[in-house]
């Protein structure tokens, strides 16, 4: 749990070494950043920030490679650093072998709940809950042979993230044109977690953290066999655009 962003000592202050942070918050710590150096502040920088362009095009030559972006401009540069994500234009634009997403066979139901709505919860009989996850400061864990439930804090405590996995051989609904998510109702997430945790002594835990989500939304999991090699020339490829990560042990931050 950590209120505070990620840095290089974080495990040499507290020991921890592991530190759980709302995707929001570590994008605000980064956009914070680059604003500091944006064309705005009249600092002496050689960056140059393209707001709301994505990139259409890309052409390399012997001095240099020139981007195209969706508003009409152009970026110039010696490289490119495709950090586009696991559907990158980047990868698709100047790899001779982009190799498609694979499905993961995994869904997953994601959502926060506020620390006070936690406190609150209650089992569908009205009853305390047998492990209040108010009372713990570490990642719990419930698993069957088809679903998992992981929770953890955010947010210096004030948020629980919720991840419910459950094995889905269909990709149908993720191959439509809403893509590798869409916001689903509380009750489709109750009864998922119902069914794959009906035997499970935490089953009513489970379902009072289900019902409790909010906005919860369901993703589809991919992946990506290795690409034979991450630099094309003077374009090269970060994160998942070069190696897809799935939501297991913070793998994606840590890559970077
Ligand atoms: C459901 C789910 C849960 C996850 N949970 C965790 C977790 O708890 N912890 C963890 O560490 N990792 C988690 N991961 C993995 C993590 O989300 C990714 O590994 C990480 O987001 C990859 O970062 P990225 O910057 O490479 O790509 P992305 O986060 O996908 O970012 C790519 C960016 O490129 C932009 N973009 C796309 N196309 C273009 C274009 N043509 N022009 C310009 N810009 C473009 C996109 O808008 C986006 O902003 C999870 C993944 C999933 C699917």
């Amino acid at each position: 749990m950590s209120e505070r962003p990620f840095d290089h000592v974080s495990a040499v202050v507290d020991g921890a070494g592991f530190h759980h942070m709302h995707r929001l918050d570590l994008l605000m710590c980064l956009y914070k950043r680059v604003y500091e150096f944006g064309p705005d502040s009249g600092k002496p920088c050689p960056i140059t920030v393209h707001m709301d362009s994505r990139l259409t095009a890309l052409q390399q030559t012997a001095d240099g490679v020139t981007a195209r972006l969706s508003n009409g401009q152009t970026a110039v540069g010696d490289v490119l650093v495709g950090a586009d994500g696991i559907n990158s234009v980047t990868l698709a634009l100047a790899w001779p072998d982009p190799r498609p997403r694979r499905w993961t066979e995994v869904t997953c139901f994601r959502g926060l709940i506020p620390r006070a709505d936690v406190a609150a919860l209650r089992k569908p009989d009205g009853s305390p809950l047998d492990n209040i996850p108010a009372d713990s400061f570490s990642m719990d864990r419930h698993k069957t042979d088809t679903s998992a439930v992981t929770t953890y804090w955010v947010r210096g405590g004030k948020l629980l993230n919720v991840w419910i996995a459950h094995y889905e051989p269909d990709a149908t609904v993720f191959e439509q044109e809403e893509g590798d998510w869409f916001p689903v109702g509380n009750d489709e997430v109750v009864r998922q977690v119902c069914e794959a945790f009906a035997v499970s002594p935490n089953r009513d835990d489970l379902v009072a953290l289900a019902g409790a989500i909010v906005r919860p939304t369901k993703w589809g999991l991919y992946d990506r066999d290795a690409l034979d090699s991450w630099v094309q020339g003077r374009d090269c490829l970060l994160g998942d655009a070069a190696h897809p990560m799935l939501p297991t042990f913070g793998q994606s931050v840590a890559k970077f």
